[in-house]
């Protein structure tokens, strides 16, 4: 099958690789969009240890499930892989799992490709009414709804919330946290072609350049740099909630001090459980998490360029989403 290969630091080609073989409990999917993620990015720039090179990138997916309960029918695939019987998984948090791994993390190959294969559990039926390159925004919403879910349930009274960064995964944070309940919620994004497609396209409210005084009962950084981490640390209340998502600095930026001095919980964040994923997708099918509309398509063989255009900011809409 024809795939996406990084073989070396913002290196991509089209290439032949084999096609996918399943294990017990295993379907192949037939893809039909992939979105490009910030870990994929990561990657790319040689800044991911986790994904050695060559590797095909990809896990945001949707596509046609070729065989099991959901055969010739349309699928988005949550691509954490869990035990299902390990004390994490037995607790909920599969996406802890001793056992987890990853499409797109060795052993398993990406979805930057004609076809992946995924467990059947993995797999969540599309309704009719939703095209699968929507359905393939539901893992960058998922992570969203799981930092909303875990800063809420930290802060429950919390009622003004600010978002760091204008990626997919703070726009979904941000949808997250207005469909569960903290509706006076604004983003804070510097690159202005994507702030404005934000506010004007995705109706988000972005706080001001300048936040002077300002302060939050709930901060999210989808940044995870030492920038961002400053401005979480100058602008969240005393008692307040910062959730950490993004991964761009390894360490720098938060001011341990007001931190301490002002009691504030630091919640790390990593992907979804699998009830956060379906939750997600129940929420995005209904309506709750607004027009699936912020991204642009662009033809896998395209990926290389794509790369690119992001890394140079050029990109509007939060996420390209590749169809082989
Ligand atoms: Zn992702
Ligand atoms: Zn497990």
């Amino acid at each position: 099958m024809k795939a996406i290969i990084l073989d070396a630091a913002q290196s991509l080609r089209l290439a032949d690789v084999p096609d996918p073989d399943p294990r017990e409990g295993e379907v192949i999917v037939r893809i039909e969009a992939t979105g490009i993620c910030g870990a994929d990015r990561l990657a790319y720039l040689g800044k991911d240890d986790r994904r050695p090179v060559p590797l095909v990138l990809g896990h945001e997916a949707a596509g046609v499930a070729t065989g099991g309960r959901f055969s010739g029918q349309r699928v988005v695939i949550n691509p954490l892989i869990f035990c299902g019987t390990c004390e994490f998984c037995q607790a909920g948090q599969t996406n802890l799992c001793l056992y987890r791994e990853n499409v797109s993390i060795p052993p398993r190959q990406g979805a930057f490709a004609e076809q992946v294969q995924v467990p059947e559990r993995n797999l969540i039926l599309v309704p009719d009414e939703v095209s699968t390159q929507q359905a393939s925004l539901i893992e960058p919403l998922a992570c969203g709804w799981h930092v909303a879910r875990l800063c809420r349930r930290a802060f429950p009274r919390g009622r003004t919330a600010l978002v760091i960064g204008g990626g997919a995964i703070g726009l979904s944070a941000a949808l997250g946290l207005k469909a569960q309940g903290v509706t006076e919620t604004v983003m804070a994004v510097s690159n202005p072609t994507r702030r404005a497609f934000l506010r004007d396209h995705c109706d988000q409210d972005m706080a001001p350049q300048d936040l002077g005084l300002a302060q939050f009962d709930i901060i999210i950084d989808a940044v995870g740099s030492v920038a961002s981490r400053q401005m979480a640390s100058a602008h969240v209340r005393p008692g307040g909630i910062i959730g950490h998502i993004g991964l761009d600095d390894v360490t720098g930026g938060f001011d341990m001090r007001r931190l301490t001095l002002h009691e504030v919980t630091i919640i790390g964040t990593y992907t979804y459980s699998a009830m956060d994923f379906e939750q997600t997708a129940d929420a995005a099918f209904d309506g709750r998490l607004g027009p699936l509309d912020w991204f642009e398509v662009r033809p896998l063989e395209d990926a290389p360029q794509a790369f690119v255009d992001l890394e140079a900011g050029h990109v509007a809409p939060p996420r390209i989403i590749l169809t082989p």
